[in-house]
């Protein structure tokens, strides 16, 4: 993986579109959560710093096509000025005589956010066009919006085919994260993967037993494993169809060298509810009544024995049903293991997938991790082997 980066830009005086992702939650015009301003800061202020004008590309919602006034980046101008220490202008649209005119007034160091590039048919379908007139605006082009690059659109791969471009310091991080955790990894290397269904994961699943040396498999997806070898799994949650799914991948495993690792024993319940009543039992032994919604103590001293042999974790969902407790206790300790080996400088972390930066906060393991991946599908496509097309269009810049 090359690409450009910041380092390698001359920014003084330049104009310099910067696809940032600012799709934050918000309530009532004011963002609930600004996360994503935070980790998109560092590029704004040293494009800044160095004189360059750092013009901000976003989308906001889903707004396909439409000026829908509910999508509109009006507000998160301010919530960004605010966390950034300076003004940040806003332009009602993110092409055309506002936008220029606003481009066209900055100053050296100046930071403008354009609005919500999806408000045009032609980001989505990375219109030649559209990106043309995007790229009238600016002199170069730093992505920095690694969660977006998943699409091929118009302001993330469109843009880095018209103008010299870069990586920021977040995309830059983020792909060398994930770089030293799949591509050019320390080994052995443990792959934790958790969460609700085999259905939604078997292109992450498949990708990972070709790469990982141990492949945990937890959560509710383990009990499709775990049936398709004929435990019997009362009313857990199970894809029984897909046994047939579940036994190419353990002979993929198989011949890859991977080792499968499932539960070796549950914590079974007999409804969906936190503190309900819940037992711990052999696989054997799961009553035809009740429902596994974690894995038991059994499972997680092999989990974080697997932990202590690795140098190098990869973790997508959780290990149970982290949101109810005390179902959250397995996913809880294999964390808290995982960021111990981390902080010991044993082991490198890298997590990411909408639940598991929910269910690794819970644990208060997120500050130990070495890197956690906010980015979702992004995230998720590239734990799937996936090209992502804004960061090839960074590579082939
Ligand atoms: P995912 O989005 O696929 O990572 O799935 C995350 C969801 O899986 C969480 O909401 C968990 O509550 C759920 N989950 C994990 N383990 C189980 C289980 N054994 N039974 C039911 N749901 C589970």
């Amino acid at each position: 993986m090359s690409f450009k980066t910041l380092s390698d830009a001359d920014l003084k005086g330049k104009r310099v579109l910067t696809r940032v992702d600012l799709n934050v939650p918000m309530k009532d015009g004011k963002v609930t959560d600004a996360t994503r301003i935070e980790r998109v800061l560092p590029t704004i202020k040293e494009i800044s710093a160095a004189g360059g004008k750092v013009i901000l590309l976003a989308h906001f919602g889903r707004p396909k096509g439409a000026k829908v006034p509910e999508m509109s980046l009006a507000p998160v101008a301010p919530a960004v000025a605010e966390l950034l220490g300076k003004p940040v202008a806003f332009a009602d649209d993110c092409i055309g005589e506002s936008a220029k005119a606003a481009v066209d007034a900055m100053a050296e160091g100046d930071v403008l956010l354009l609005e919500n590039t999806r408000y045009y048919a032609g980001e989505e379908k990375n219109d030649a066009e559209f990106a043309k007139e995007l790229a009238a605006n600016g002199d170069i082009f730093v992505n920095d919006a690694f969660s977006a690059a998943h699409r091929a659109h118009g302001s993330t791969e469109g843009l880095a085919k018209l103008l010299p471009a870069f990586a920021g310091r977040t995309m830059q991080a983020e792909l060398e994260a994930l770089g030293s955790a799949l591509s050019t990894p320390e080994r052995p290397v443990l792959a934790v993967v958790g969460g609700a269904k085999v259905s939604s994961k078997i292109d992450l699943l498949e990708n990972l037993v070709s790469k990982v040396d141990i492949l945990v498999i937890g959560g509710g997806m383990a009990n499709t494993f775990l049936a398709a070898k004929g435990v019997n799994v009362g009313k857990s949650l199970c894809e029984h169809d897909l046994a047939d799914t579940a036994n190419r991948i353990m002979a993929a495993a198989d011949k890859a060298g991977c080792e499968i690792v499932l539960p070796a024993d549950a914590v079974v319940a007999w409804e969906f509810a936190a503190n309900t009543k819940n037992e711990t039992v052999a696989l054997d032994a799961i009553p035809a009544d009740a429902m596994m919604l974690d894995v038991g103590a059994a499972s997680i001293e092999v989990v974080k024995a697997k932990i202590d042999a690795a140098k190098t974790l990869v973790w997508n969902g959780p290990l149970g049903a982290f949101e109810i407790a005390p179902f959250d206790k397995a996913t809880v300790a294999a964390a808290q293991h995982a960021a111990a080996r981390t902080k010991e400088g044993k082991l490198k972390t890298v997590a990411g997938g909408g639940d598991t930066v929910a269910a690794l906060n819970h644990a208060k393991a997120s500050e130990d991790f070495s890197y956690i991946s906010t980015a979702g599908g992004a995230f998720l496509e590239w734990l799937e082997g996936k090209e992502l097309p804004g960061v090839v269009a960074l590579e082939k810049a």
